[in-house]
């Protein structure tokens, strides 16, 4: 279909929600009136292409959405859309409804959908939702920095109480397999430790050793950061104080990393993807997804996007640890004895 002018176009929010999906709807929405395309909400993910659930969307239908979290077309995890029935009968709903280009917020999973439609002759463009940061073509994702932020205020307060306790604290957060938001935390609050799945390497002793070593000097507190990829907080936590004799808690953040209205860079940068995301579409692009990389936004082909492997910054991780007072896999002792006792 490359080259032929669109008139229609689809948006759906697919996998884990995100704060900032809201804005980057809008965006597409009101990007897509502006050019003069038709363009409709598909509810509930892929979901929606299945059952048919779609509303052609009109400028109103998006106001008072872009400081909400969540989003308004809901989200769905479709496993019709794996199978080669589910995806024609996803691209047949396109194409009663006129659809030829479609937007698909989410994460590694959507996009994979996305180029299956793309094979029944759709346009597809990929925006990245995902709290995870995750996606390996791009240093941004809509939602992560809203996320983060909530950790943070988070942490902070679990910090109090752990300090007035003298406690040891694990705050377990999210990120799926990735520990970019743990690092993120972890940094930003000044945690003693931090474990992320891509670089600890499971030894509970250096951590216990760690925590002896602070109190003898002093310290009044223990925040380790966890990331959800390493988990197993509460048997950690129950080991720890039996090792160190410090009272040790675990907390899970949980769900609420996934809420609230996001900042204002999410509603910045999902405002901006979403305008690039039509503007693709209206290029005639297909099989692209929208990254933030190197100070820029590009778009890259979808399965060159797959392909990458996103791993963690080494100087990130590098700051991550000089800060924390960690130890790293291999074995570097903290540089900051003194700080924060
Ligand atoms: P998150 O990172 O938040 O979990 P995600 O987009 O990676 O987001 P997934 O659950 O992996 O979330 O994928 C979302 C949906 O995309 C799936 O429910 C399914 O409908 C579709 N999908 C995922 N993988 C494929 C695939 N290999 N082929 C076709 N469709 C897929």
């Amino acid at each position: 279909m490359a080259g032929k002018k669109i008139k229609t176009i689809g948006v759906l929010t697919s996998g884990g929600d995100a704060p900032g999906m809201n804005a980057a709807i809008r965006a597409v929405v009101r990007r897509a009136l502006g050019k003069g395309l038709k363009v409709y909400g598909i509810y509930r993910g892929y979901d929606g292409l299945m059952d048919e659930d779609l509303k052609e969307m009109q400028a109103q239908d998006v106001s008072d959405i872009i400081q909400k979290g969540g989003t308004i077309l809901y989200t769905a995890r479709c496993a019709e859309m794996r199978t080669e029935e589910g995806q024609i009968r996803a691209a047949e709903t396109c194409r009663k409804y006129g659809i030829e280009g479609l937007v698909v917020i989410g994460g590694d999973g959507s996009y994979r959908g996305a180029q299956c439609l793309a094979h029944q002759g759709i346009n597809v463009i990929g925006l990245p939702g995902t709290i995870d940061l995750d996606i390996s073509c791009t240093e941004y994702t809509i939602g992560f920095d809203t996320s983060v932020n909530t950790a943070m205020e988070a942490i902070d307060k679990v910090r109090d109480t752990s300090t007035s306790h003298e406690r040891c604290s694990i705050i377990e957060v999210m990120g799926r397999h990735a520990g970019y938001l743990a690092m993120w935390c972890g940094i930003a609050n000044g945690a003693e430790e931090i474990l992320i799945p891509e670089r600890y390497d499971y030894d509970e002793q250096k951590i216990i050793d760690n925590i002896i070593d602070s109190r003898r000097r002093g310290k009044k507190h223990h925040i380790i950061v966890n990331a959800e990829g390493v988990g197993h907080s509460a048997s950690m936590a129950r080991r720890i104080e039996a090792a160190t004799g410090v009272e040790t808690r675990a907390t899970i953040l949980g769900h609420m990393q996934r809420g609230g209205n996001p900042t204002a860079k999410d509603r910045v940068y999902a405002s901006i993807m979403g305008c690039i995301a039509v503007d693709l579409l209206l290029e005639g692009k297909s099989e692209r997804v929208v990254g933030y990389k190197n100070g820029k936004f590009q778009d890259f082909n979808i399965d060159e996007a797959l392909a990458m492997v996103k791993g963690i910054d080494d100087y990130q991780f590098e700051v991550a640890t000089a800060m924390s007072g960690g130890y790293t896999k291999d074995g570097a002792k903290k540089v900051l004895e003194d700080e924060e006792l």
